[in-house]
């Protein structure tokens, strides 16, 4: 993307901070050498340094006019100026003397005894000739200065040379800056990024177009007195175009857009990173209407832990503290809209999610086959491609790639055909992109295999085969095999709205949240580690279940839960013996449920199989899909206008993703 050109206000700003703060290294590297050079000129080199014995005979030769007594440390002697030549000689120095003197320098160990003997070694003059002799205290003042002047020079460097380590690359930081946001600007009217050009991702986009609408007509809604929403979470896996829709919000709303990461936050130093969402919030509300996009805002997002634990992170939580108050802050109608992108929003905090801070919230998904093909499109807009090249075949061939990895794949061809001199793209090129990306990815484990994608298909098929067979499991809207996270594929039910749960309904769930695994046994004879989540789930619910609900056969209506959620924290609420009981009722219940979905998996299996190709073929299917193969089942009323209600909105393009996920 575009992004060096938008540094613009930032620069506009301050243009010679890097230069300064070259100017201040060189300013401290002069100063030093200054104080040094100094030193040396201050150090005179003419007084020759005596003995007592040729003081001593300069003394008695009476050739001293005067002594200063430095300090009772040395002795600085002058010659009587008529004497000089003679004086050199007895010294045995062999340099001239200086005329101005001092000319010796003589070091004193001991300060009365060099009184007794000067006294001494005077005796023989007369009082005329006996020298003037002066005390005297002379401050060093360089040598003092440069005492205590070296280090604090040394540490200032070091503090220096730190601030600049933890500054980053970020251009243009010393300390005076540490507490400044490192947001990017972005002008509105040079985002030349449209929704044109975010390809798929429908579901988002319509939600998100609203957003624009705020920021265009912001009166339209404030006039009725509804409030505009603060923040909106793009929640998705890295690659799926977050950053792109935010921009194009910007694009369209024709409004700045400013730009962070959440790991630019946070600073080993206390406060930096709350001070950073103050000015970024000051800068973004003289910029209004304009977004305000954090990426990765997991970096500061995460849930605080509840009791203070030694590794506790205090400076992160400052500035989460600090954004939640920002966000609190700042009056709805200022027009500063927050958008920030994670792709984990599960361990976010909690407080970040409420109500009037960011309470929109859109997921983004790997994009499926047609979407693929629609990210190709937009991406070969600009290339000089072949007829031969087939974008369909190209989305197939596919499978697990984000929009980044097919904008990489687009680019990855045009270098390609241009190392071979060719005119247009065609579609081998297209092939070696695909190839050497694949590569990249398998590294990160993100692209699936053939034999993947068939285990998949089962997988899921047999969570819709088992649910669709089973009276109280929930209504199925879409079961997709695009992977998401460590799971395989994913498949949509619609949460039935009930306060309570019976013991069958729930032993439905787990039965559907078997059939995935249940079905990749009975058609490959094998498991494997995409039934995690599913698992996961399963054995929370039934452990609830036998120890929550008192719904087992050997531990009937009691409940070891702690409403209080205090008292169990250490101890359980069970003898070993009871806990070997549950553990044993769990797995039990979990056999039977599990016996269940494999024999339903056997019992439709032509259906099944059916089904699991349909699946491998589209990538994603829907209720009536399933319908059509496995033929009408039971639904309530309202599920059935939920379903017929999302069918219709899917054919408007504009079908939403509410749901549970198994
Ligand atoms: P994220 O922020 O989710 O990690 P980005 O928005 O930075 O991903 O996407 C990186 C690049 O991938 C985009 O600049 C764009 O070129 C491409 N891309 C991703 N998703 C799409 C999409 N849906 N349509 C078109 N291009 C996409
Ligand atoms: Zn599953």
């Amino acid at each position: 993307m575009q992004e060096n050109k938008e540094n613009k206000q930032n620069s506009e700003n301050n243009p010679p901070k890097k230069n300064m703060n070259k100017n201040i290294f060189w300013i401290y590297g002069g100063i030093i050498a200054g104080i040094i050079l100094l030193q040396f000129i201050n150090f005179k080199p003419t007084a020759v340094e005596i003995g007592w014995r040729e003081l001593n005979k300069l003394l008695q030769g009476n050739y001293v006019s005067r002594i200063d007594v430095i300090n009772r440390d040395f002795a600085e002697i002058y010659i009587k100026s008529d004497r000089l030549d003679t004086a050199k000689s007895i010294t045995n120095s062999t340099n001239d003397l200086d005329a101005k003197g001092p000319q010796f320098k003589y070091v004193i160990t001991s300060a009365d005894k060099f009184d007794e003997k000067i006294a001494e070694a005077q005796q023989n003059l007369s009082v005329n000739d006996q020298p003037y002799i002066k005390n005297i205290k002379r401050k060093d003042i360089w040598g003092d200065a440069l005492g205590w002047v070296l280090p604090l020079l040394l540490l200032v460097f070091i503090w220096f040379f730190m601030f600049r380590r933890v500054g980053g690359g970020g251009g243009g930081n010393n300390i005076f800056s540490m507490g400044k946001s490192r947001a990017k600007l972005f002008e509105g009217s040079k985002i030349k990024i449209t929704f044109d050009q975010v390809a798929g991702l429908e579901e988002a986009k319509t939600e998100i177009v609203e957003i624009v609408d705020f920021l265009k007509n912001s009166e339209k809604y404030t006039r009725l007195g509804g409030k505009i929403p603060k923040g909106v979470l793009l929640i998705g896996p890295p690659g799926t175009g977050k950053t792109l829709l935010a921009k194009a919000v910007a694009g369209e709303a024709e409004v700045p857009f400013f730009s962070m990461s959440g790991s630019d936050f946070v600073e080993m130093f206390v406060g930096v990173g709350a001070s950073r969402v103050r000015d970024l919030f000051a800068q973004a509300k003289a910029k209004a209407p304009c977004i305000i996009f954090i990426d990765e805002i997991d970096a500061i997002g995460r849930s605080r832990s509840k009791r203070a634990s030694f590794n506790s992170n205090d400076e992160r939580e400052n500035t989460l503290n600090q954004l939640l108050t920002e966000m609190d802050g700042f009056d709805t109608n200022t027009g500063v809209i927050l958008l920030a992108a994670t792709n984990r929003a599960d361990v976010l905090d909690s407080a970040l999610l409420r109500a009037g801070r960011f309470d929109r919230q859109i997921t983004l998904e790997l994009p499926e086959l047609s979407e693929r093909e629609a990210i190709f499109r937009v991406h070969t807009v600009g290339l000089q491609i072949k007829n031969d090249v087939n974008l369909n075949l190209l989305a197939k061939q596919t499978p697990g790639f984000s929009g980044a990895d097919i904008a990489n794949v687009c680019n990855e061809s045009a270098l390609i055909a241009a190392r071979q001199d060719k005119d247009k793209i065609d579609h081998q090129d297209f092939h070696d992109a695909i190839d050497k990306i694949i590569g990249g990815l398998e590294k990160r484990s993100k692209v699936i295999k053939p034999d993947e994608k068939q285990r998949i298909a089962y997988h899921e098929a047999g969570h819709a085969t088992v649910s669709w067979m089973l009276k109280h499991a929930q209504p199925l809207i879409k079961v997709t095999i695009v992977p998401r996270g460590r799971s395989l594929g994913a498949a949509w039910y619609l949460p039935e709205e009930r306060q309570l749960s019976t013991k069958e309904q729930f032993f439905d769930e787990v039965c559907a949240a078997l059939g995935g695994r249940a079905a990749e046994e009975v058609m490959l004879s094998s498991i494997s580690s995409g039934a995690l989540n599913d698992l996961e789930k399963v054995t929370k619910q039934v452990y609830s279940m036998v120890a929550f609900f008192g719904m087992s056969d050997k531990l009937p209506n009691v409940s070891y839960y702690d409403s209080q959620g205090q008292e169990y924290s250490f101890t359980k609420p069970y003898s070993e013996k009871t806990a070997e009981i549950i553990d044993d009722e769990v797995r039990i219940i979990i056999e039977q449920q599990y016996a269940r979905a494999k024999k339903i998996v056997v019992e439709y299996n032509g259906k099944f199989e059916l089904l699991a190709q349909r699946l491998k073929e589209k990538e994603v299917i829907y209720t009536e899909d399933v319908e059509e193969i496995l033929g009408p089942r039971e639904f309530t009323t309202d599920a059935r206008a939920v379903i017929d209600g999302v069918k219709k909105m899917r054919d408007e393009k504009k079908n939403n993703d509410s749901g549970v996920k198994f």
